[in-house]
């Protein structure tokens, strides 16, 4: 009768099996089939399977495929350890010291498998003197393995054979009510790991989920412990937030949250200035954009787009004390890259093509003789342009400019040379041509050749 009353009130009973911690959802209540899950991981899960081990995907794929969104790769979980999982696959091998996993190969593709891992219990875990922890590599069981992962809904495990789903933390339907819910105690799980905090902020502004209560309560209070992570770990997450296709939403959150004081000094100075913050968020939407249209994107061009607004102070400087224009921009790029080294180091390898793409800025100005031709054939004129492009919109250089570069670039060569302007020497006698209503849209980094990255 009250079984009768509760279906009735609940809709259908609950279809999940219950065994010890963990509820398993059969595919009829999730409808998540195999189909969806790439070639290659279908192959590992099968191969371990054949073998007599355990295997599933987990983390952000089980996720996204329940959201009904495309995973980004598919990585397994497996109580078979790497020795094992390397007897299985003729095609893999074993990869990182500290973390050891599996890098099996099909084709083009690589999974990576990961044997269960279990978080060291307080008294044995090694910690630096704020409670972050250093390792938490030993093996462990499926459940410990759920229990170490940070939300719930990261936690659950995918059968590719039975199609079952294994949740020990009510992951599925934290998914179902489209939230982010740290496992265990929130305050705990940020002292272990400061990173977190950021991720809770990335995913719940790409997967467009909210975060619980519990679970953003006491970031703003724990905000300084970021500054204990190594640089390396911010940088990477801070590529991963940039290049999340929701840039400009993570960024307005971290914002919020004030996350991004210190964390970010790249952005402290640059977002409390108007015209600095329309330029970054018109960089940042740009990125998006491109991203969402899956074309090339590089991290260079966006560093070099966070970081403009203190390269124009700084040149800025140089020139007031006298230094001519171009050494004075060289000398502000170094200090500038200086300065946010000692900060949150942006790797070397994007400095050459930031300065370029500085480089080239004040040379657009120069609309005479030769000099636009000898632009237009530089490598990274695209790339250079789409930034001039975004100058013109935020309102720091006049949109003039960028609608003549507009034109010539394309124009024929009798077009062009009415185009140059006689006297580049002394601008303010040029001939000043009629704007037309429409602004030239930043097709952005379209023909960079810069790598995807
Ligand atoms: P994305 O879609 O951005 O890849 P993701 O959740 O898959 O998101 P990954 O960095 O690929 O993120 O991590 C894979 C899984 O590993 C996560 O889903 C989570 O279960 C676990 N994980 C990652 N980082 C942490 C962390 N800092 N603390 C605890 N668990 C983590
Ligand atoms: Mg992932």
């Amino acid at each position: 009768m009250i079984r009768k009353l509760l279906r009735r009130v609940f809709g259908k009973a609950d279809p999940a099996r219950v065994e010890g911690k963990c509820r398993i959802i059969p595919f009829e209540a999730h409808g998540v089939s195999r189909d969806g899950i790439s070639h290659a991981a279908r192959r590992v899960a099968e191969g371990l399977h054949a073998a007599g081990y355990k295997a599933f995907v987990v983390g952000g794929a089980v996720r996204d495929m329940l959201l009904g969104r495309h995973p980004k790769d598919f990585d397994m979980a497996t109580n078979a350890t790497p020795e094992e999982v390397r007897r299985v696959f003729r095609r893999s091998r074993i990869i990182g010291r500290r973390f050891r996993l599996v890098h099996v190969m099909f084709g083009e593709e690589v999974v990576e498998t990961s044997t269960f891992r279990r978080l060291i219990e307080a008294e044995d875990a090694q910690t630096d003197e704020h409670g972050r922890l250093l390792r938490d590599n030993e093996f462990g069981d499926q459940e410990q393995d759920a229990a170490r992962r940070d939300f719930a809904a990261n936690a659950l495990y995918y059968d590719p054979v039975s199609q079952e789903i294994y949740d020990y933390h009510d992951g599925y339907a934290d998914i179902r009510a489209n939230t982010l819910r740290m496992i265990g105690d929130p305050e705990v799980r940020y002292r272990e790991d400061p990173v977190r905090m950021l991720r809770a902020v990335r995913l719940s502004a790409k997967l467009g989920m909210k975060l619980d209560a519990a679970t953003a309560a006491p970031i703003a209070a724990m905000k300084e412990l970021l500054g204990n992570v190594p640089q390396a770990r911010l940088l990477d997450e801070m590529l991963k937030l940039l290049m999340s296709g929701h840039a400009e939403e993570c960024v307005k959150k971290l914002r919020a949250m004030e996350l991004h004081h210190g964390l970010l000094p790249m952005l402290d100075v640059i977002l409390e200035q108007p015209q600095g913050e329309k330029f970054v968020m018109l960089a940042l939407q740009n990125t998006d954009q491109r991203i969402g249209e899956e074309k090339s994107v590089t991290p260079a061009f966006l560093f070099a787009a966070l970081l403009w607004h203190e390269v124009l102070a700084a040149w800025k400087a140089h020139q007031d004390a006298g230094e001519r224009p171009v050494a004075a921009l060289h000398a502000a790029m170094d200090e500038v890259l200086e300065r946010q080294r000692a900060q949150l180091a942006i790797p070397r390898r994007y400095d050459a093509i930031m300065k370029e793409m500085w480089l080239l800025q004040p040379r657009f100005e120069q609309r005479g003789g030769q000099r636009p031709l000898r632009l237009l054939s530089q490598p990274r004129f695209r790339a250079a342009y789409d930034f001039l492009l975004l100058r013109c919109e935020s309102g720091e250089v006049d949109g003039e400019i960028g609608l003549w570069w507009d034109e010539f670039q394309d124009a024929s060569d009798e077009r062009r040379a009415a185009m140059l302007l006689p006297d580049e020497a002394a601008p303010k006698n040029r001939r000043r041509r009629k704007k037309p209503d429409a602004k030239p849209q930043p097709e952005a980094v379209a023909q960079m050749v810069l790598p995807i990255e």
